[in-house]
Parts: C-alpha cells; structure tokens; sequence
C-alpha cells in the first residue's frame, strides 16, 4: 500500500493538480491526458478494483459518484462527459488503486473497445 502511485498522491508525496477533495475521495488530472478535460476520481481508500471492493467501499463509491454531478461545472463538464473503471490488464488497468476516469470536453469517439 505504501508504494501505490495513487496512496502516494493522497498522502500529498507525490505532486497533483487536485480539483476535488473530501473526506472520501481526490479528484485530479491525469497525467496523460486521453480527452481535453481527463480527471481521475481516486477514493482515498486503498483497494485494487471493483472486484476486491466490499459494500461498504461501494457505498462510499457511490457517495462519490453522486458528488461528480454536482462539480460537472467546477470541472468543465457541462456538456457531459464518460466515467471509466478499468479492471485488470486486459482492460488497460495500470494502477493497482480502484479510480474512475472521467473524461470531457469534447466528442468523444463512441467505439468502446
Ligand atoms: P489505468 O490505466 O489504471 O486505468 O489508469 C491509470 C491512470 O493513471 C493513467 O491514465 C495514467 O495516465 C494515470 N497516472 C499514472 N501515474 C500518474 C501520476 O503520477 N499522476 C497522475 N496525475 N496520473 C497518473
Ligand atoms: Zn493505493
């Protein structure tokens, strides 16, 4: 857990640009932007994927959620945007700490594979 690229981003050891904070989870940009406006929502609780999540993490998952649609303004959303989880390799997971990708700020390509 101490090594996670993502706790470290929580804890402050690594540097983000943070939109978003509370006490469930960081909204920051990713740093290899995939769309114009390319944010991940990392709940500060550290678990690998939704497969690992307990329900009680799936709460605090949805509470997240929930909040994103109030801060479509805060981040350039308005026109909408594509949440993404991505678990295991094949699915292009590279960080071991469940995130959602948010994603915007533009048309995005509708394929989704
Ligand atoms: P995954 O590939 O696991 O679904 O998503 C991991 C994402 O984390 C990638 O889009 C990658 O660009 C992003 N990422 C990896 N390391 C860092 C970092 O140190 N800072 C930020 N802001 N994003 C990172
Ligand atoms: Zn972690």
């Amino acid at each position: 857990m101490n090594d996670c690229i993502f706790c470290k981003i929580i804890r402050g050891e690594i540097p983000s640009q943070k939109f978003y904070e509370d006490e469930d989870m960081i909204i920051i940009a990713d740093i290899a932007p995939q769309a114009p406006k390319h944010y991940l929502m990392i709940p500060k609780e550290h678990y690998p994927d939704i497969i690992a999540m307990t329900d009680e993490q799936a709460v605090t998952l949805g509470r997240c959620l929930k909040k994103v649609s109030t801060l479509v303004d805060r981040l350039g959303l308005e026109d909408g945007f594509r949440l993404v989880s991505n678990k295991g390799a094949v699915a292009g997971q590279t960080v071991g700490h469940l995130h959602v990708h948010i994603l915007g700020g533009a048309t995005l390509n509708t394929t989704m594979a």
